[in-house]
């Protein structure tokens, strides 16, 4: 079956069918699809009278709440092009999206707007701002995430809220075609400068399908938002492909253990995707058992490595695989996962846990520098072709020529593909660690600290070395409980690699940086004194 051109259009077949059923499930509050279809119609009736134009840009900054969602399906409705924005950006990182992507309607929380975004929008292209409060929509209030107050709308802005239940028919003759831009997502910027790649709304939609049909769960049932939705993991993997499933999306705000714990329990979710960082936070939470992970049929790590130590801790101590999945912004989220009724392997000689295998359309190469095959087992870049990988950048001819030569993704991912077609992601290519000429990849090492018993989470660079060049230094964070030295955990690695591999320093640091998605930043631990 071809996937629905948008997710829009999916959403509308599953308000048709099951209009009662419930769409989003936010603490206490839900709404039903016919209620969110209606309300979204609304938000995008606002916009389009408020003189917004096919294809304007709306920047929607919001946590995973419900507000989220209707602005998101009001925007597309209306024909605009969705910059989703971390809310945790700062002024500066704010106004590089909303000057590059030039955003006219902006949509945030309302403490935003007064805390610092009216500053930052000032004598920016933004024109038209909607403010919304998350804790509106539900009754509960929960303390661990949502202790803030709502405050009174702006003289200079719209309640989200209220514009959605003024109940205005969508726009006629507004509805994007499969190969319009949905977004212009900015890369989490774990390298550089965030660039905007434009991801078109067919390969949302391409991607959000092959989530349904490579991990089926039966129609309507609970998904559980772990990923935030402003990454396009959470959007493709849980919004998109929830709604093509007519099932629930349970939204909690953001990434807490303790609430996602109890949300797990009171929505008993069939499925969810997550950065493996949030699911070492779960397994490590003292309140995590095996009851909380009871109902799920399908759980993927996506959009970061996945420890093999990880996924037996899951295995034995809570039931479920964690699938491991591979992808970038600038595919749409997946391009290989692991196929149903399969385990991924571990390649013997290194320790790594395989991606999975590229999808039915989707052609991944091994390459070298110059773009040559490199034979299967040999490392090289990893490149992708198939229809969730955007055309390129916002804006940026020269960034899209070099990272899409002749439309293929130079992914900057160093791999490799087993006889048997399992594809293996090393590490990044600047990530390497280039010690006494030996090539050392962080990911291999960090596998090893996993298997500590003490370790939570693990990250390992290159710092400068008058005699190697480099050398290697590791970076942990202990589970709640455990203690371990750095001269232990220095010799654990030792006894299991290459003498050139091993850290050389162990820093234990009581949480590890991470970006809003989910990923340790490497970047700020190699700029660590
Ligand atoms: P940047 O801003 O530097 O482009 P990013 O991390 O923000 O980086 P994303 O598109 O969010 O960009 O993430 C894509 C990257 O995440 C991949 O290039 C890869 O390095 C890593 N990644 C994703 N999935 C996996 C996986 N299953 N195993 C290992 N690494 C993964």
């Amino acid at each position: 079956v071809d996937p629905p051109p948008t997710v829009v259009r999916a959403f509308r077949a599953a308000a048709a069918e099951t209009p009662e059923h419930t769409a989003l499930a936010y603490f206490d509050g839900r709404l039903s699809y016919a209620e969110t279809d209606r309300l979204s119609d609304a938000v995008a009736g606002h916009l389009a009278a408020r003189g917004l134009e096919r294809g304007d840009r709306v920047a929607i900054m919001l946590q995973n709440s419900p507000h989220f969602v209707l602005a998101l399906l009001g925007a597309w409705k209306a024909g605009a092009v969705v910059v989703p924005v971390n809310p945790m950006y700062k002024s500066a990182e704010v106004r590089h999206v909303l000057d590059d992507a030039e955003v006219t309607v902006l949509i945030c929380a309302d403490r935003a707007w007064e805390g610092y975004l009216r500053e930052t929008a000032a004598g920016s292209s933004v024109r038209l701002v909607l403010t919304a409060c998350e804790r509106d929509l539900q009754t509960r209030d929960d303390p661990r995430v949502l202790g803030f107050e709502r405050l009174p709308v702006a003289d200079d802005a719209a309640d989200l809220l209220a514009v959605a239940r003024a109940d205005l028919p969508a726009p006629a003759e507004r509805e994007p075609a499969a190969d319009d831009i949905a977004l212009i997502s900015y890369t989490s910027g774990t390298s550089g400068t965030p660039k905007g790649a434009t991801n078109p709304h067919g390969a949302i939609t391409y991607n959000a399908e092959r989530q349904r049909t490579g991990h089926p769960i039966p129609a309507g049932s609970p998904y559980f938002a772990l990923a935030p939705l402003f990454h396009i993991t959470g959007m493709v993997c849980e919004l998109a492909a929830c709604f093509a499933n007519a099932g629930t999306l349970v939204l909690a705000y953001r990434f807490e253990p303790g609430v996602v714990l109890d949300a797990f329990a009171e929505h008993r979710p069939a499925y969810t995707v997550g950065p493996s960082t949030a699911f070492m936070a779960l397994a490590a939470h003292p309140g995590a058992t095996r009851e909380h992970f009871a109902s799920f049929q399908v759980i993927s790590s996506g959009g970061a490595p996945v420890p093999p130590a990880l996924v037996e801790k899951f295995r034995t101590g809570f039931g479920p695989t964690l699938h491991n999945g591979y992808g970038l912004t600038e595919c749409t989220a997946p391009c290989a996962s692991v196929p149903p009724q399969h385990e991924a392997p571990v390649d013997p000689e290194s320790g790594t846990l395989s991606v999975g295998v590229p999808g039915p359309d989707t052609v991944v190469r091994i390459i070298d520098d110059q773009g040559r095959d490199v034979p299967i087992g040999e490392h090289g870049e990893i490149a992708v072709r198939g229809p969730q990988v955007v055309p390129g950048y916002w804006r940026r001819p020269e960034a899209t020529a070099e990272g899409f030569p002749d439309g293929e993704l130079r992914t900057g991912d160093i791999g490799f593909m087993d006889r048997d077609g399992w594809l293996y992601v090393v590490d990044r290519k600047k990530d390497m660690i280039n010690a006494s000429g030996f090539k050392v990849w962080p990911r291999e090492v960090e596998d090893v600290l996993y298997t500590h018993p003490a370790v939570r989470e693990a990250a390992v660079v290159g710092v400068p070395d008058a005699y190697r060049g480099e050398s290697v230094r590791a970076y942990v964070s202990l589970r709640p409980d455990a203690a371990a030295d750095p001269a232990e955990l220095a010799a654990y690695c030792k006894d299991r690699l290459a003498a050139y591999k091993y850290p050389r320093e162990v820093e234990v640091l009581p949480e590890l940086p991470k970006t809003a998605s989910g990923k340790i930043l490497r970047r700020e631990l190699r700029s660590r004194p």
